[in-house]
């Protein structure tokens, strides 16, 4: 909820019930009224209280924090069919340094259904303690049952700063929780340090449509909160032999506080699709000339098993669909090989695959920057180029 009733002061007048369009108030116990999870914000309660006892639970927080309450680093560990998506382990990797840097502990945050034995995981990845909320509620994401149980974790425990994963997940999530608690929220965070004059996060974006790189603070507000892409930092090596403490939280979800049901998965996205997670990437731009030759890049990745991606020259023709672009705009990918075929090498698409183990560039511009970064160059045109490779990689396959 948005909106707060202050319980000591609410006389039980009943006046907010009748005054709030979407019947988000109940009377509880008949002498206190209370929100629930139908509330829009709309704010119309607020002036018909004569207690003045509603505010909204921004102002009612931002005047209460006191930060030297709030320590720790927390990542949130984000789920994926029951298993931990790659994210959040990159995350606990970058959450140590942080964490060691403030002279603080790691704490991994892990919501589900049976989800215990991921726990040790998180200790191997760094997290010193685990706050772990279990319940059939969590079986499958949903942001009211997944923000009350992270809202409940937050005003118990007070982290000092939370970080989640910039996936579809992280980025319902993490907003939504941030507006509960009353602290602000920097998205799509592309690098992460410490500020050495305050000591706050210094979280790093792309800003302006990605022309300049925006290094922005929290001073106010607790917890420092923000969403960081995948891939853009490595997976820590995981030590087996670490643990740590494990604190297992109750559910506060209550009946009807879940307001949608999952009705049905559908599938849009294939392996070939899943940058994210690819170890071999095989991407295509404008050098393919039409939109029909991505079959060629298709073919080549079929072959590997690898993902498509796609330069955003190719995204903006329509040549496919925009979860396939990689670069400063679209996805950040650290695969172990990335093919990249009739791409310029152009510095926003660098910024989203020069992490990646080994490149292998063909273009027919021996000068095309993409040959700088490039493991592997060949100068060529790619429509003759990728059929010939293809070839001999099937038949490396089939030999082996
Ligand atoms: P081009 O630059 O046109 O390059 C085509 C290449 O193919 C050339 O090097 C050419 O020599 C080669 N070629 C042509 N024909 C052949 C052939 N037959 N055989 C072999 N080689 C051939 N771009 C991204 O990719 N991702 C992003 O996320 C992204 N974000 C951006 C954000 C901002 C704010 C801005 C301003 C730009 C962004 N861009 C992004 C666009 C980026 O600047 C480039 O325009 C884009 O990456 C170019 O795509 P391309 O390499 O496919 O096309
Ligand atoms: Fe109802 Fe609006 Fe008050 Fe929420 S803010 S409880 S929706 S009147
Ligand atoms: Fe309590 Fe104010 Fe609602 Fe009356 S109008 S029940 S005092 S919150």
């Amino acid at each position: 909820m948005a909106v707060k009733v202050n319980q000591d002061k609410c006389i039980g007048c009943s006046a907010c019930v009748g005054a709030c369009p979407f019947g988000a108030i109940e009377m509880q116990g008949g002498s206190k009224a209370f929100i629930t999870e139908a509330c829009t914000a709309c704010g119309a309660c607020i002036d018909a209280c004569p207690a003045q006892t509603i505010v909204r639970e921004q102002e009612a927080r931002q005047t209460a924090v006191d930060k030297d309450a709030y320590r720790d680093v927390w990542v949130y560990m984000e789920l994926n069919g029951g298993q931990p998506r790659s994210v959040g382990l990159e995350l606990l990797g970058e959450g140590r340094k942080l964490a060691d840097a403030m002279g603080q502990q790691l704490a991994a945050v892990l919501i589900g259904d049976g989800v215990e034995p991921i726990a040790q995981e998180a200790f191997a990845a760094g997290a010193d303690k685990v706050y772990l909320v279990e319940g059939p509620e969590y079986a499958h994401y949903t942001t009211d049952a997944f923000a009350i149980a992270a809202v409940d974790l937050i005003d118990t425990y007070k982290p000092a700063v939370l970080l989640l994963g910039a996936t579809n997940d992280g980025r319902d999530l993490g907003p939504r929780v941030a507006c509960r608690i009353g602290t602000g929220l920097t998205a799509d965070c592309t690098g992460l340090g410490i500020d050495e004059a305050t000591g706050l996060v210094a979280w790093t974006r792309p800003a302006f449509g990605g022309n300049i790189m925006a290094t922005i603070l929290c001073p106010d507000n607790r917890p420092q909160m923000g969403t960081v892409r995948p891939k853009v930092f490595k997976k820590p090596v995981p030590d087996h032999s670490r643990s740590g403490e494990l604190i297992r939280v109750a559910s506060k979800v209550r009946p009807g506080d879940i307001r949608t049901r999952l009705v049905d998965i559908i599938k849009v996205c294939t392996a070939a699709c899943n940058l994210e997670e690819a170890e071999v990437i095989v991407s295509g731009g404008r050098g393919l000339c039409k939109p029909e030759n991505f079959a060629l890049v298709e073919e080549l990745a079929g072959v590997l098993g690898a993902a498509v991606g796609a330069s955003r020259a190719a995204v903006d023709a329509g040549w496919k669909p925009a979860l396939h672009q990689v670069g400063q705009t679209g996805k950040t990918v650290a695969p172990k090989i990335y093919f990249a075929c009739g791409i310029s090498g152009a510095i926003q698409h660098l910024a989203g695959m020069s992490s990646s183990d080994i490149i292998v560039a063909i273009n027919k511009d021996p000068d095309a920057p993409i040959f700088k970064v490039a493991d592997y160059g060949l100068v060529g045109d790619v429509l003759e180029v990728l059929p010939i490779l293809t070839e001999e990689l099937k038949k490396i396959r089939q030999a082996g």
